[in-house]
């Protein structure tokens, strides 16, 4: 299986995450070249790409862009989600260590094409390392003159400032990040109004993740016509996942959308198959808010849209996979814990449910279930969301969804494993490991 590399094309040469060994390698000539374009010129390109949103929703790129209103006279931003925090995930944080220019190079062709002056960088708290290298990386920019009062001696200003979190899961979510930038309690916001409408201090921004504008460069290098051509109808280029749990290889990997999961999981270049002779009994295929998928469903695409049929979704990437020695239950209940632990608490809902889910599986687990408490899980879970997930969105934020669609899916896919546990009144697989899920604390 031949994946042609964009992202990661350049990770590992020599001296690529500073200025100079970037600049080896074309740095910077897409933006000399995107700069040569009217800015409505270079959002078609992006259109054209075919880039959707690489930090879980999907969303096509472009499009989003042509959202900020153009009549609008308040400044507009543009903020880059690099709070990458979804179990299961990391792949923005290998970007920021290997290869921080393709990040603010992106920065300064979106910049341009939406005509924001400012650019804010979220990163996680806990991003030690690569939010010391991306600090390196903006002041070398900023030095050579790429950033500041002239964008590579254009008469357009431009500046870009890291800010480090604090270590909340929930500002991952793009209104809770803003409220986080303007020093406020990162609470998600009502939408209505959109941050392209409404976002940074009242103004106009664009929320990015760091992959799809690390991105940018390569389209603009090789063509948005290219790009296109490298995905499918509908999903432009390649993607990075990352893939953890049982598996021979895990890694952080770059993938073509017509790879599937089982082609991830078993393929030498990548996973490299089972440990042990163990088989397959479930997969995340995109973080541990997305529904689970039995080993019958691995044929799927990594590709946005072929998740869709499955009630589940590509995600940010995060792919986790459960051996036969994974207790279903025991994974589920350690999901849910976190997404109890990570509510910020606004809506009933979400801020009941989930430590009310959490304490119904734990009773499962523990041997004390009762045939009503199945009932009663599934009944919380779709108080907050509905299953199959269609038309999301009974709380303000999606982390309502992403706690309430493990344990639908987990239920319903498994729901032989929770009854023996029930009728057993014990955990079938006693105290062996927690395999995918590490150990419970
Ligand atoms: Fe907070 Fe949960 Fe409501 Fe999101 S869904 S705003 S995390 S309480």
């Amino acid at each position: 299986m031949n994946v042609e590399k964009v992202v990661t094309r350049n990770w590992g040469k020599p001296g690529q995450n500073t200025l100079a060994g970037y600049k080896q390698h074309g740095g910077y000539e897409s933006l000399k070249k995107a700069l040569e374009l009217a800015p409505e010129a270079v959002l078609a390109e992006v259109k054209k790409s075919n880039l959707r949103g690489r930090g879980g929703a999907g969303f096509p790129t472009g499009l989003k862009w042509s959202f900020v209103p153009k009549d609008n006279p308040k400044p507009r931003y543009l903020a880059i989600n690099a709070d990458e925090s979804e179990p299961g995930t990391a792949k923005d944080r290998f970007i920021l260590e290997n290869d921080p220019h393709s990040l603010l190079e992106g920065i300064a062709i979106a910049c341009w094409a939406l005509g924001a002056h400012t650019c804010y960088i979220y990163a996680r708290g806990e991003f030690k390392y690569p939010s010391a290298v991306l600090d390196k990386a903006i002041a070398e920019a900023t030095a050579a003159g790429i950033f500041g009062k002239k964008l590579l001696g254009r008469d357009f200003e431009l500046n870009v400032y890291q800010v480090r979190g604090a270590g909340a899961y929930i500002c991952g979510e793009e209104t809770a990040m803003l409220e986080s930038l303007e020093g406020k309690k990162g609470w998600p916001r009502l939408k209505p109004p959109f941050p392209a409408v409404s976002g940074l201090f009242g103004c106009p921004t664009v929320v990015n993740n760091v992959e799809t504008i690390a991105t940018l460069p390569a389209i603009f290098e090789k063509g948005a016509e290219w790009f296109a051509k490298l995905g499918t109808d509908k999903s432009g280029g390649t993607r990075l996942v990352t893939l953890s749990g049982v598996c021979n290889r895990p890694g952080t990997y770059e993938v073509s959308m017509q790879t599937t999961l089982k082609d991830l999981i078993f393929d030498e270049q990548f996973g490299q198959g089972m440990p042990h002779g163990r088989t397959v009994k479930a997969v995340i295929p995109g973080g541990s808010s997305a529904p689970v998928l039995t080993a019958d469903e691995m044929g799927v695409a990594l590709e946005f849209e072929a998740f869709k049929p499955l009630n589940s979704m590509a995600g940010s990437g995060g792919i986790i996979v459960m051996d036969d020695t994974c207790c279903m239950v025991r994974c589920l209940w350690r999901v849910t814990r976190f997404y109890a632990e990570e509510s910020c608490g606004q809506c009933t809902p979400c801020r009941e449910g989930m430590p009310w889910m959490t304490r119904l599986l734990r009773k499962i687990e523990e041997g004390r279930g009762e045939p009503k408490d199945l009932e009663a899980l599934m009944q919380v879970a779709t108080s907050i969301a509905p299953w199959p997930p269609i038309g999301l969105g009974n709380t303000i934020c999606a982390l309502g969804d992403a706690g309430a669609l493990p344990v639908q899916s987990f239920v319903t896919k498994f729901k032989s494993e929770f009854e023996q546990h029930i009728a057993e009144h014990r955990c079938p697989y006693g105290d062996k490991p927690w395999g995918a899920f590490g150990e419970f604390q």
